[in-house]
């Protein structure tokens, strides 16, 4: 049996039952995997109670064609129709030798009407643009099959291959077809893939290696899956996971709106903030971690959190510490390219994007300044309606009780964040971040000089002793830092790190730190209305008491 046969096939029953039950004769497959097309071919042509007395295709490339069986697989054979040499028939095809070729649709769609309702046919669509210039021909012409006596006695069936039913089809006909979405691939059938394509290529695998391949090409389709292994192949002669894992991130990339990355900072990357690092052990790592202890309790795990605050203060640096804390892939959902200058593209960007993401979860979704589409904006143009659009999709994935994605959200501008975000239920946790207080600001100095314990970060040369430079820091510089920003912390070491090296010195000292401090500008004027804003909100937004009381002491800024 072919490899596409002993995968899982109950996409293509479930659609030929309810063809079978008479609900509609017209299937929508929703795949822009060729595999999977080449899979339903196989079915189509080869399981016995999917037979059929003719099969005809229509490709946008092409044209008309018959399809047949060869010990191949599936074939497409030009479709020729004999003619006279009228000027309609030369209009409609290509002359080719025994008759003329169906090139266009509409003519291929008249032929195939009558072979449908003259035989029990079946009729695949696929490949069709995207840019719609078939849709009125497609719409009525399925619309008028889908209730048409002659096909549904007849037993024919005509089925459409197409990446998105709601791009190519207007609701009407949506309502009248039976549409199916097809998995990218499932957990087993990837498994089953590793193994064959392993046995083909001869490469040696381990139990546990073909698991950790399954798991890390979640959300791959049966074709892209195929082509990693074999390019990992062709590249080290085995199947290597990070070459696998990187190709994987590349093929997302081009989703253009999820990155994957690999998170490589852990909370011990992070200076201070021990109350938020607590907190999120606590109630996020922890559970995540003991998930099967957690369902004991019919405790929920948790699936979204909101960190807001100014920026630079480390809210995306949390989100990539968590997810290697709880070893889970890290995708980021790119906010700003989301967006399209086409109409209609934006929403079909964000539907792929979590149909993709949630495929490969569970993850942690990490959504940055998400106030980009948290506004529900004013419908009153045709950019309006697909800001909304893309707003309800991604609220409606928020709200999902079956959600396996974790989606950490980051803003500077939570009040600028629709009411609908906000409500109970969406966010798990909503958790504020302020300037770093006293102790925060000397650990944030301490790992970017490479001396936390834990950190991972370079240490750079020093021409004092460590523990000179740790109560330096303290007495001297620490001082000078109020209101700054993990990010700026970052920045003052690296200014200080240029003194040393214009000064041509074996490593830094005291007053490369002085200077790089003396001459960093803030503006405090500013800053204390931030810290304003930024501590009203967190009293708006954070509901557990006593851990707003005890991020604002260790902040330093507790009234
Ligand atoms: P924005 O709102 O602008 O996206 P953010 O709050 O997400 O900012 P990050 O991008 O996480 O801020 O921080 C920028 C950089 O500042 C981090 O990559 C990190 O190097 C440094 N940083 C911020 N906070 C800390 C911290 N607590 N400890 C160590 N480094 C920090």
């Amino acid at each position: 049996m072919s490899l596409y046969l002993q995968l899982d096939t109950g996409w293509i029953s479930r659609g030929l039952l309810k063809r079978k039950s008479n609900y509609s004769p017209v299937i929508v497959f929703e795949t822009s995997d060729p595999k999977r097309l080449h899979q339903l071919k196989e079915y189509l042509l080869r399981q016995p109670d999917a037979r059929y007395d003719y099969y005809f295709v229509y490709d946008q490339w092409e044209g008309l064609g018959r399809l047949v069986d060869s010990s191949s697989g599936p074939q497409f054979e030009p479709f020729r129709k004999r003619v006279g040499s009228s000027p309609l028939a030369q209009r409609v095809g290509t002359r080719e030798e025994g008759g003329i070729q169906l090139q266009f649709f509409k003519s291929a769609l008249k032929e195939v009407d009558a072979q449908l309702k003259s035989w029990r046919a079946c009729f695949i669509i696929q490949n069709l643009s995207e840019n719609r210039e078939h849709e009125t021909g497609l719409c009525s012409a399925l619309r008028a099959w889908a209730i048409d006596p002659a096909v549904i006695t007849k037993g024919s069936t005509v089925i459409l291959v197409t990446a998105d039913a709601e791009r190519v089809l207007d609701d009407y006909t949506r309502e009248l077809t039976v549409i199916v979405s097809v998995d990218p691939s499932r957990r087993d059938e990837r498994s089953h893939i590793v193994r064959t394509t392993a046995r083909e290529l001869e490469v040696p695998l381990e139990d546990a290696g073909v698991e950790e391949i399954v798991m890390g090409t979640a959300g791959l389709s049966l074709h892209q899956m195929e082509s990693v292994l074999l390019e990992s192949y062709f590249r080290t002669q085995q199947f290597d996971l990070r070459v696998i894992k990187d190709l994987k991130s590349e093929l997302v990339k081009k989703s253009g709106v999820l990155e994957v990355q690999e998170p490589t900072l852990g909370f011990g990357d992070i200076g201070g903030y021990d109350v938020i690092k607590g907190f999120i052990h606590k109630y996020v790592i922890n559970v995540l971690r003991y998930a099967d202890r957690a369902r004991r309790y019919a405790l929920p795990l948790p699936k979204g959190i909101l960190f807001f605050g100014p920026p630079g203060t480390g809210k995306s640096l949390f989100a990539t510490a968590l997810a290697s804390e709880v070893q889970l892939p890290f995708i980021h959902l790119v906010t700003e390219n989301i967006y399209s200058k086409w109409l209609g593209e934006s929403g079909q960007k964000m539907k792929n994007a979590i149909a993709l993401a949630e495929k490969m979860s569970p993850a942690v979704v990490f959504v940055d300044e998400i106030d980009r589409f948290g506004r529900r904006g004013v419908a009153t143009d045709s950019a309006g309606e697909e800001t909304r659009r893309v707003f309800s999709q991604f609220l409606e994935w928020l709200g999902r009780p079956d959600r396996e994605a974790i989606i950490v959200g980051t803003t500077n501008v939570p009040d600028q964040l629709d009411e609908a975000f906000l409500r109970t239920g969406r966010f798990d946790y909503k958790i504020p971040f302020l300037y770093p207080g006293e102790a925060a600001r000397q650990d944030i100095l301490l790992v970017h000089l490479g001396l936390k314990a834990g950190t991972s970060r370079r240490r750079p040369p020093l021409a004092i002793p460590e523990d000179g430079l740790r109560q330096f820091l303290a007495e001297e510089v620490v001082p000078l830092t109020a209101n700054f920003s993990g990010a700026e912390l970052e920045e003052l070491v690296t200014r200080a790190k240029r003194q040393a090296f214009d000064r041509g010195a074996e490593g830094l000292e005291e007053i490369d730190f002085l200077r790089a401090a003396r001459t960093f500008r803030v503006d405090h004027r500013h800053r204390t209305g931030v810290i304003e804003t930024c501590l009203a909100q967190a009293r708006r937004y954070t509901d557990d008491q006593g851990f707003l009381d005890a991020v604002e002491e260790e902040m330093g800024v507790k009234v």
